[in-house]
């Protein structure tokens, strides 16, 4: 399993962490509004497409997923696009919903490997 940091921080300067992208199964990103790391999958059964662009990645389908956090009686779901480096949030989203932005960077303490 190889995961691949889309839009890292890339001043380590030691490359230990850029797989090649041929390589990767998963990719990895920031979520600003569940603060946290969300992985897909781009390779095995209904994989997530990407244009292969570490800086301006575009994925798709869109990526859903449900935090611990809890809204009506349910689980909140963090329901965003990512297309051109951009996070756009559902309306359906827990948080920052209608709203897009650039896709942070990884916080640097989580960069390094
Ligand atoms: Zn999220």
């Amino acid at each position: 399993m190889k995961t691949e940091i889309i839009h890292d921080m890339r001043t380590a300067g030691k490359g230990s962490s850029a797989a090649h992208p041929d390589a990767a199964d998963r990719l990895m990103f920031w979520c600003p509004a569940c603060e946290a790391i969300h992985v897909v999958t781009i390779t095995g059964k209904d994989p997530w497409q990407w244009n292969g662009d570490r800086e301006v990645p575009t994925i798709t389908p869109s990526v859903r997923t449900f935090s611990g956090a809890m809204e009506a009686g349910r689980r909140a779901s963090c329901h965003l696009q990512l297309t051109d480096g951009k996070l756009s949030y559902y309306t359906d989203s827990y948080k920052m919903a209608g709203q897009t932005v650039d896709l942070p960077h990884l916080p640097p303490g989580l960069v390094s490997r």
